[in-house]
């Protein structure tokens, strides 16, 4: 199995309160999957997410991807998993506002070894001509195809997308998650997208339901909707 998790909690201490974000979570995931976690705000997403993506640590279990427990990992490890092996897309695409379109994949790129092609990837997503814009000067669903192709471009094996959809009006989020699609199929990334947004489920080819920290579901959909 390509991601396996194992019995994960997180508890988060707030003064004498503890907060239980996840409540032994158990899931598997194949290498190219198209992967939705759907759930309400609070239900742990985001925790998830973090934690499959190294940037944080469960209370207690394992998450185990390519044979090795991320968990367990030393920093030096860990940083290099993040850098390698994971590529993260936000809600608010996070681009440095200093830097152009261009400028802010190129600096992704400089820190791994088997990078993309700039401008194969900016005609991926459709960027070629405003490849010297800065993120000010583009619209939101813009932003969020140059922070695809920011993560894309460092050719990770598993794209993580916390909300990538959450900000933009109807219209883009669909011209986005068509893009993650095209992504999941043509580049063989595995996708995984947290979302408060049932439509959206329809259209991974696995889903995996949250509620207070705990899977309630999990299936797999063997004609995923498209986007339109
Ligand atoms: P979701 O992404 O589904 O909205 P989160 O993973 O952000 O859910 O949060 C799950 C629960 O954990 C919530 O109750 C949230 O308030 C809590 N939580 C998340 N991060 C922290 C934190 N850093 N400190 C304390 N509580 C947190
Ligand atoms: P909210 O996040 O407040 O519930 P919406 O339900 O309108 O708002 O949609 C949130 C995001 O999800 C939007 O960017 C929208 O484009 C996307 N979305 C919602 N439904 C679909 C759908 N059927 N196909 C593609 N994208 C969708």
């Amino acid at each position: 199995m390509f991601i396996s998790a194992n019995g994960l909690t997180k508890t988060y201490q707030m003064g004498e309160v503890e907060v239980h974000a996840l409540n032994g979570v158990d899931f598997e995931i194949e290498e190219g999957e198209f992967v939705v976690v759907l759930g309400p705000s609070g239900s742990g997403k985001s925790t998830l997410l973090n934690i499959v993506g190294g940037m944080d640590l469960p209370t207690s279990g394992e998450i185990i991807v390519d044979n090795i427990k991320i968990n367990s990992m030393k920093d030096k490890e860990l940083t290099k998993y993040r850098r390698h092996t994971v590529g993260f897309v936000f809600q608010f695409y996070n681009l440095m506002a200093n830097l152009t379109a261009r400028e802010n994949i190129e600096l992704a790129t400089e820190i791994t070894e088997n990078a993309l092609d700039i401008d194969e990837i900016l005609s991926a997503v459709d960027l070629n001509s405003r490849s010297d814009h800065f993120p000010s000067q583009m619209s939101g669903g813009e932003q969020q195809r140059v922070a695809i192709a920011r993560a894309v471009a460092k050719n990770p094996r598993i794209l993580l997308c916390d909300e990538p959809t959450g900000a933009l009006d109807f219209e883009t989020g669909v011209s986005i998650l068509e893009l993650l699609l095209k992504i999941n199929k043509e580049y063989k990334k595995t996708v995984v997208i947290i979302t408060h947004n049932a439509s959206i489920a329809g259209m991974g080819n696995r889903v995996i339901k949250l509620r207070n920290g705990k899977v309630i579901e999990n299936y797999t959909n063997e004609n995923p909707l498209s986007p339109r």
